[in-house]
């Protein structure tokens, strides 16, 4: 394989196809050419709906009112376009609307009758509002390997948002979840660039719909956090990635890319630095990159005051003012967190300084602008609840329910414990056993997850759900321990004592972003004991983790029977596990990232085994449970992989086909995983990428087949020149246990 006869791909197989809308545009340019610097300014401006609220000595007045001089202030002095955020914990759906009104009210009294844009992070649903439906936070999407659920989020999300008048989602994260202690790696779909791309996009598709410009029940996305934010070294939010520029092309940019190409509006910028550079001062990443070789036309909004923090934090600006100007002139569009207006300030300065032009400033408005045309806010600035009728309504609920079941991933089960016989006395214990908290996370009615317990009282935790689907009679529960404390162990025990198997329920309380950081992926040490406490008992344990990342539990999972992850599944979460556990639901999710086994190996499953199996055979991929791996309570066989040619050119697609088969005793849906190994390159080559899914459901002794199409750029790499290229040779198609060969040929 040479170099030379390398098919370069370059960017077109990742070039934007979305192309800005005549009728739009020349109603942008009217616009545009009646509106004064102050008025652009503020269009890219963002302010956080808690600096509107009414306060007292500095505390909000509670209910959350809006302070009327403070809304003046925003609207007629500073022009602004668009507010964030929920102002504390979450408020009705009327609440909403009436809030937005009066904003929207306060923007349309301006002289040029711009609406301003509500953002909210409505991630898996609506989910700052009362009542919207909560669906499993992304980490356990992503296990589900389903297309269609994840569509379905991203519609119904985008229907009970736009049900309370917010047209902009913060929503999905393409971050690739690799450094399983970082605290929103639950926020990701996992550590495999394709399954991100592939889920990200179907969610994308789900909240825009075909033609938001007619539409009022889909939302503007935001894909974020671009780009490289998930890598911190330290595993601790917002700190430092190390991530050369082929790796950033190869990893972390083709997701973006992806949903770019499919018409992602909006963009929000990673709040880290990588390799020195924060990314909020690279003009490389927002304008060359992002702008000009994907040729996105939306808008990229800053993250939390991160402008004022290019100053504050990352120290490459001597102030504010020049934060602004490094930051606008490297393709920032809106800011988010204006600090107190400094942001507006600064910048009107900084143009008629001649330090950011005129030019630029025309073409951060023209993108935003364009967005607010593009979700219809002209024509529509304010929703009618009235024709939302689906709201929290039984549908959305059973779609939660649906897409829950297929998430859940059965780790373990020894001599076929699960599922238990009816009948069984169990007993239910731990710390995520009775909490809302450990089943929805963060985001949940407000920042942190923390009032859960109170907010979805209707909701069933996982004791709950037990009880209900087993009989409370043969139900005992003990909390036992705390997330990282002991608590009354010996009333677990005895209970235990009394009871046929032990649901022993472990893993993480909600949080959200920085107060999630922790010194240790172990868990908690309290957990630990407990755990082996229980097993002292002699009793079978079956072990339920509900968490946001993988916690290691090496030492613990010996002594599980059987093993299952709940991951972060959402409201109806504590239904699905009772309901796995009974067999009503036969799992069928598979882990989207490596469960590390020790907290220094924490590589992901490209990970070249060889390299090191001579000297120190666990030095390679070991994991506890690598990526992809999850049982079922029936069996599926693969059998006749077929490729539709052992040759595959340029402008040529290849078919790759097998059986898969049901050889088990009850119906079950089976991710059909694809990978493909490309056996010798110019670029160390990974063990396997992933190169195609596919979720299918069996009856029992039904087969099916499963079809993949492959193409030379589906092969394709970042070479050392930083070209996007396939190159000539050997590959390997693996699909559950099957293997076959083809060779790329380019003449
Ligand atoms: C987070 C973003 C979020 C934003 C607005 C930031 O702290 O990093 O993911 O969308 O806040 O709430």
């Amino acid at each position: 394989k040479t170099l030379m006869t390398a098919l370069i791909l370059g960017a077109t197989s990742l070039q934007a196809q979305v192309l800005p809308n005549a009728a739009i545009e020349k109603k942008i340019d009217a616009l545009l050419s009646k509106m004064t610097l102050e008025e652009k300014v503020g269009q890219m401006t963002q302010i956080t709906i808690e600096s509107l609220l009414k306060t007292q000595d500095g505390k909000v007045i509670l209910p959350m009112t809006l302070d009327p001089e403070k809304v003046d202030v925003a609207f007629s002095k500073y022009k602004i376009g668009s507010v964030l955020n929920i102002g504390g914990d979450a408020i009705t759906r009327d609440a909403w609307q009436k809030r937005i009104e009066i904003l929207q009210k306060a923007a349309l009294a301006q002289r040029l009758k711009i609406p301003m844009m509500y953002g909210v992070d409505a991630i898996r649903g609506n989910n700052y509002t009362l009542d919207a439906v909560m669906f499993p936070q992304q980490i356990a999407q992503a296990a589900s390997f389903n297309r269609e659920h994840a569509f379905r989020v991203g519609e119904i999300a985008a229907y009970e948002t736009r049900a309370t008048s917010v047209p902009w989602v913060f929503s999905p994260v393409l971050d690739l979840g690799r450094q399983a202690a970082w605290p929103r790696i639950w926020e990701t779909y996992g550590e495999d660039p394709y399954l991100v791309a592939e889920l990200g996009t179907a969610t994308v598709k789900g909240f825009q719909g075909s033609n938001l410009v007619t539409d009022k029940f889909h939302v503007a996305a935001c894909l974020k956090h671009y780009m490289g934010y998930s890598m911190p070294l330290s595993g601790h939010d917002r700190t430092p990635a190390w991530i050369p520029e082929r790796e950033l092309r190869e990893y972390f940019l083709p997701q973006f890319a992806h949903a770019i190409e499919n018409g992602a509006k909006t963009v929000m910028v990673n709040s880290a630095e990588i390799n020195g550079v924060p990314v909020h001062a690279s003009k490389h990443i927002l304008t060359d990159i992002l702008k000009d070789e994907l040729h996105f036309q939306g808008f990229a909004v800053s993250d939390w005051q991160d402008i004022q923090y290019l100053h504050l934090r990352h120290r490459i600006t001597r102030d504010n003012k020049e934060s602004t100007m490094v930051a606008v002139n490297a393709g920032i569009d809106m800011s988010m967190v204006p600090f107190d207006f400094t942001f507006c300030d600064d910048l009107i300065a900084l143009v008629k300084e001649g330090k950011v032009s005129e030019a630029r400033i025309d073409d951060a408005v023209r993108r935003i602008l364009r967005v607010k045309y593009e979700v219809n806010l002209f024509d529509e600035p304010l929703n009618n609840p009235k024709d939302y009728p689906l709201f929290n309504g039984k549908a959305h609920h059973q779609a939660n329910y649906d897409f829950a079941t297929e998430c859940i991933t059965l780790l373990k089960n020894q001599n076929n414990i699960l599922p238990l016989k009816q009948g069984s006395k169990i007993l239910v214990t731990g710390p995520t056993a009775n909490t809302m908290r450990s089943l929805n996370g963060g985001w949940a009615r407000n920042w942190q997850g923390t009032n859960s317990d109170e907010t979805e009282k209707n909701h069933n935790t996982i004791l709950e759900a037990i009880q209900q689907t087993f009989g409370t009679q043969n139900v005992a529960y003990e909390a036992g321990a705390d997330f990282s404390k002991l608590l009354d162990v010996d009333k677990a025990i005895a209970s235990a004592k009394n009871s046929d198997v032990i649901v022993l329920c472990l893993g993480e309380n909600s949080y959200t972003e920085n107060p999630g950081n922790i010194g240790d992926l172990n868990l908690d040490k309290a957990q630990i004991e407990f755990a082996e406490a229980m097993a002292k008992t002699g009793k079978p344990i079956v072990l339920v983790l509900a968490e946001g990342r993988p916690r290691i539990i090496s030492a613990i999972e010996p002594l599980a029977s059987a093993v299952l992850q709940s991951y972060l599944l959402g409201n109806e979460g504590g239904n699905v596990v009772a309901h796995t556990l009974s067999g009503k639901i036969n799992p069928s999710g598979k882990l989207p990232y490596t469960y590390p086994r020790a907290a220094n190996s924490l590589i992901n499953y490209y990970h070249k085994y060889t390299e090191t199996k001579a000297y120190d055979e666990a030095a390679g991929y070991d994991p506890q449970w690598e990526f992809g791996f999850g049982l079922s309570y029936t069996s599926f066989e693969y059998k006749n992989l077929k490729l539709s040619s052992n040759i595959l050119k340029p402008n040529e697609t290849l078919t790759i086909s097998v059986d898969v088969s049901n050889t088990g005793a009850r119906e079950g849906k089976e991710a059909v995983l694809l990978y493909v190994s490309d056996l010798i390159a110019s670029v160390t080559p990974e063990v396997k990428r992933l190169r195609g899914f596919e979720k299918i459901a069996l009856k029992v002794g039904e087969t099916k087949t499963a079809s993949f199409t492959l193409q030379a750029k589906d092969l394709s790499f970042i070479n050392s020149a930083l070209e996007r290229v396939t190159e000539p040779g050997d590959f390997e198609v693996k699909i559950g246990g099957l293997k076959a060969d083809f060779v790329y040929k380019t003449e």
